[in-house]
């Protein structure tokens, strides 16, 4: 077998990893190192030195779209598909278990999938079901509670109880909450994971047939595992161990979520014999941006160090912008942006990062102006719009008679004359019978306990349901979409409305037909495309959401951020409070855990990296003053070169010209109004350079803010 084609493109420490004996492996090394790589090829090389079957390989990705580029990377390597290798999220892959094995695992056939959102609602509702009072349990705060049990592996029984009366409380509304979930077959996020596990923990046979099945286990970003996950692993791992991870403990950033990068140092105790390998060498960043990714992760104790270099040579310098706020910030990027374009390069290939998401509004602002396409990764998603999620209940509804939140949503969506009196007669018969509200509906309008009006209009509702289930059956996924916006009257209502908003909430609905004609469901799937259609919806929400065709520049949280290269990257809003996060400034393990997230955003850039901060910023409605972020502090003053601009700057420019200097700045200030023959009046932003290569940047009225040569522009100050 010619393997050279896999080996030529790996550096030696690489060969060794993709090419090690069976058994358990670990791959330790920094960013941008080839980690991805080696498991990709890695895969490759199993199925074609190995003889291995893509059906017993297992591999676990950090997001949906990763997995599928590692499927199309590992297709590309070998010239053949390979389907039916389980390839992809934690929580897709135990989905994928519990669909197939709803039986053993105690769930209903037509289990949903509760989102984040979905979820407080029913938290919401356990806690009306026990009379509480959401001012003493806040919703959120409960979720919090029982998400973090989940993760722990923690069901209610098992947990002692306490002396605490309030911690016994929330113990009791945990309970109620999983009655409620069984009851209406819902599934959240942490649920998927924690059934996963106990499904393989305590079915001798299935875990028998799993460990037998797959024979071969890979994981990319092991540092990010939680403690299910990894007890999952373990368990499928079995007696072959064959379990090869890759991971990075400075880019440990979801410890928030439950991620414990001790299971790092844990794999060497609870797999004795572990290979672990180290690569050092970077093949994504300039030697500058690496340096200064080093030196800020540098100051973080208690890492297990790593020393990366590169063969590339130095490059640009960073640099770094000061905005007077948070407009002028988005301004700036967008402006560079351009000029990047300009130059003959891919929109695409620069990525806006941010610390919160909050922050991408202001971005898409100044994007939308300037026309200039763009695509929020991971962000605005379009399942997680409201009239997709409405359409979504419908569908739902139609799969699943017991889906309670999606009853509720949809039930008076349009306005079909069903009002809250009738609602909550529903909802309380469903809690003293412990039923789910479609029952109780049906019950209700039996037992004429409802006015004549209110059963008609509930009546027709049930029957709408019920017809849209037998009447789309069969029909392929796109045209039951289609039927089931026109006949429930979402697409009428929408269409109703008025201004752009319902224009685009109408083009959502269309392009969910859309979603559902380019939707290729899992070929060992069971066959019903709606259903894998309705998870994917819940689970990979926003991981495909723009047009995939166009050209657009991202945006994205640094969360979302992790594992991808862009060769221009803007690492934004570096003010203390903002980032480091607020929440974060009063603990230490916080604000390491910041730190490293400031290290994967930096070494997400390839050739270019800029950092700003606004002086002034709106956040959560409020303007205030801000400090710059003490990682800026943290990078060396030798790699950043300070992009001349701002009222800051002022000082400069005055001395310059006092100076005799050129003189070409003509007097002209910052902040001076001026006029254009063709771009009419604005207000001069900044100035930069001298002599004849002196250029403003003037904000113009109605042109928005553009960088003119001062020689050329023939500018008028007014
Ligand atoms: P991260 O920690 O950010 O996830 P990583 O360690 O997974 O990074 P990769 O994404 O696998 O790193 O690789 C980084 C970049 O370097 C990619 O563009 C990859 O194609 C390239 N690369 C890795 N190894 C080599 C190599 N031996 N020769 C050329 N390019 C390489
Ligand atoms: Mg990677």
């Amino acid at each position: 077998m010619d393997v050279s084609h896999i080996f030529e493109q790996l550096n030696e420490a690489q060969r060794s990893a993709v090419a090690s004996e069976p058994g358990p492996l670990l791959v330790l090394a920094g960013a941008g190192s080839g980690k991805t790589r080696v498991l990709t090829y890695r895969v490759a090389w199993l199925v074609q030195v190995r003889n291995v079957s893509p059906l017993s390989i297992l591999a676990v990705t950090f997001t949906n779209k990763a997995a599928q580029e590692m499927r199309g990377r590992i297709e590309g390597i070998l010239g053949y598909p390979v389907g039916g290798m389980w390839m992809g999220t934690f929580h897709g892959i135990a989905h994928r278990l519990l669909r197939a094995h709803w039986r053993e695992a105690g769930l209903a056939q037509g289990f949903q999938i509760l989102d984040s959102d979905d979820q407080l609602r029913l938290v919401r509702r356990s806690l009306k079901q026990l009379n509480l009072d959401e001012g003493f349990w806040p919703p959120k705060s409960v979720q919090w509670f029982i998400n973090a049990h989940k993760e722990e592996g923690r069901r209610p029984e098992g947990i002692p109880e306490s002396q605490d009366a309030q911690q016994r409380e929330l113990l009791r509304i945990y309970k109620t909450y999983e009655e409620l979930c069984q009851r209406f077959a819902l599934v959240d996020f942490a649920e998927l994971l924690l059934r996963a596990f106990e499904l393989v923990k305590h079915n001798e046979l299935l875990r028998d047939r799993y460990q037998q099945r797959f024979r071969h286990l890979l994981v990319d970003e092991f540092q990010d595992t939680n403690a299910i996950q990894y007890e999952w692993l373990r368990l499928l791992a079995g007696q072959q161990r064959n379990i090869f991870v890759v991971g990075d403990d400075d880019q440990s950033i979801y410890a928030w979520r439950g991620a414990r990068v001790e299971n790092i140092l844990q794999f060497e105790k609870d797999f004795p014999g572990t290979t672990v390998l180290r690569l050092e060498q970077n093949y994504r960043s300039s030697g500058t941006i690496l340096e200064a990714a080093n030196a800020v992760i540098d100051h973080n104790r208690g890492r297990l160090g790593k020393r990366l270099w590169t063969a590339d040579e130095a490059g640009e310098p960073l640099r770094r912008y000061a905005a007077y706020n948070d407009i002028d910030e988005a301004r700036f990027v967008v402006d560079r942006i351009q000029s990047w374009v300009d130059a003959g390069n891919l929109r695409s290939e620069a990525a806006v990062l941010y610390r919160s998401n909050a922050q991408s509004r202001v971005f898409e602002e100044v994007l939308l102006n300037a026309g200039m396409p763009y695509r929020v990764y991971g962000g605005l998603r379009f399942f997680e719009r409201a009239e997709i999620k409405d359409a979504l209940a419908y569908l739902r509804l139609i799969t699943s008679r017991q889906d309670d939140p999606s009853f509720e949503r949809i039930v008076n969506m349009p306005t079909r004359g069903i009002g809250n009196k009738t609602l909550d007669q529903v909802r309380e018969h469903a809690r003293i019978n412990q039923t789910a509200l479609w029952e109780s509906a049906l019950a209700q309008i039996h037992s004429h306990q409802l006015t004549k009006r209110s059963a008609l209009a509930l009546g027709k509702f049930i029957d709408l349901i019920n017809a849209l289930a037998t009447d789309t059956q069969g029909l392929p996924l796109a045209d039951r979409v289609d039927v089931v916006l026109q006949r429930s009257g979402l697409l009428q209502h929408y269409r109703k409305e008025k201004g752009e908003k319902a224009e685009a909430r109408v083009e959502n609905l269309e392009e969910l037909i859309n979603a559902g004609r380019n939707f290729d469901h899992d070929i060992d799937d069971d066959g019903d495309a709606l259903a894998s259609f309705l998870a994917h919806a819940a689970l990979e929400a926003g991981d495909a959401q723009a047009e995939e065709w166009e050209d657009c520049v991202q945006l994205m949280s640094l969360h979302s951020a992790k594992g991808l290269e862009f060769p221009l990257v803007f690492l934004t809003g570096m003010e203390e409070g903002l980032f480091p996060h607020q929440r974060s400034l009063q603990e230490p393990g916080r604000l390491e855990e910041e730190r490293r997230l400031c290290y994967v955003g930096m070494t997400r850039a390839m050739r270019q990296l800029y950092v700003t901060h606004a002086e002034v910023r709106r956040l959560h409605g409020r303007e205030s003053y801000t400090s710059p972020s003490r990682f800026l502090g943290e990078i060396p003053k030798q790699l950043v070169d300070e992009v001349r601009s701002g009222f800051t700057l002022r000082p400069a420019v005055e001395a310059e010209a006092a100076a005799g200097g050129s003189g070409d700045a003509d007097g002209m200030r910052l902040g001076d109004r001026v006029h254009h023959r063709k771009f009419g009046d604005g207000v001069v932003l900044s100035i930069e350079g001298r002599g004849q290569y002196t250029r403003v940047q003037v904000n113009f009225e109605t042109g928005g803010s553009k960088w003119l040569v001062l020689a050329y522009a023939n500018l008028d100050v007014l």
